[in-house]
């Protein structure tokens, strides 16, 4: 179970109302029993059910069970799409293991402004699912001019250009390196000619081919995060 709550022996965290129904009303849990919890800080840890109410409750912690557990460093940063399917990429980009979500709004992207809140739940309600200990942010909505403006270069951009449509070069060369990497997808519309231009002209970035199939937008950030996983052995 997630809680915003700090987590250490003998600390007592209150139940949200909705964390309350699924352990009491769902999960059919009552006193005594036994919950793993994380806030993306401390690690799991074990608690058990203090109170029990239709509308709260609280959990005394006992002891850690796990480390926390961060993933490798890479950021996810992609171009928000549908809703429905900006939400999958979260969802997966926390299950796959990104340190870091970045919304970037690129000249062919339509959405204008995405509901942060809403995109950090799902990266907590995935990061719940697969057992992580570690929550992913997700940042506000930039403009990529004004990402890559600002970019510290010593992170790497693996910029995936539908436009290569070769062979997947993938991420030959990625595993093995310990500088953290950024993977850039972009909108349904692809990139303009003046954002290649413009990675083209960076260091640090490079293009990289999926393969020869113009992927989904949301298609395109599975397979990246999965190679590059692979690339890494992580
Ligand atoms: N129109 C489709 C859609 O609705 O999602 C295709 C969108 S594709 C242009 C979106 C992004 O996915 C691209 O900007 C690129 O970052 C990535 N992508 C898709 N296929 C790719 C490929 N074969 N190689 C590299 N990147 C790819």
């Amino acid at each position: 179970l997630y809680v915003e709550h700090p987590l250490a022996e003998g600390q007592t965290v209150p139940l949200t109302r909705e964390q309350a129904h699924y352990l009491f009303g769902v999960m059919r849990q009552g006193a005594g029993a036994a919950v793993l919890l994380f806030n993306g800080r401390d690690g799991e840890w074990l608690a058990e059910v203090a109170e029990a109410g239709k509308r709260g409750g609280a959990l005394r912690v006992l002891r850690q069970t796990a480390p926390l557990r961060r993933p490798p460093d890479l950021w996810l940063l992609f171009a928000p799409i549908k809703k429905a399917r900006t939400d999958f990429i979260v969802e997966k980009a926390a299950e796959l293991g990104a340190a870091r979500i970045c919304p970037v709004q690129t000249e062919f992207t339509n959405s204008e402004r995405i509901r942060r809140d809403r995109l950090q739940a799902h990266a907590v309600e995935a990061a719940e699912q697969c057992g992580g200990t570690y929550v992913p942010e997700v940042a506000e909505l930039q403009k990529l001019d004004r990402v890559l403006a600002e970019w510290d270069a010593t992170r790497r951009i693996l910029f995936c250009d539908e436009a290569l449509a070769g062979p997947s070069s993938a991420l030959a060369g990625v595993g093995g390196s310990d500088a953290p990497w950024a993977i850039l997808i972009g909108p349904e519309g692809g990139f303009s000619d003046a954002e290649r231009a413009r990675l083209a002209a960076l260091s640090h970035a490079r293009a990289v081919s999926l393969g020869p199939r113009i992927l989904r937008a949301d298609t395109a950030a599975v397979a990246a995060m999965t190679l590059w996983q692979q690339a890494l052995g992580d």
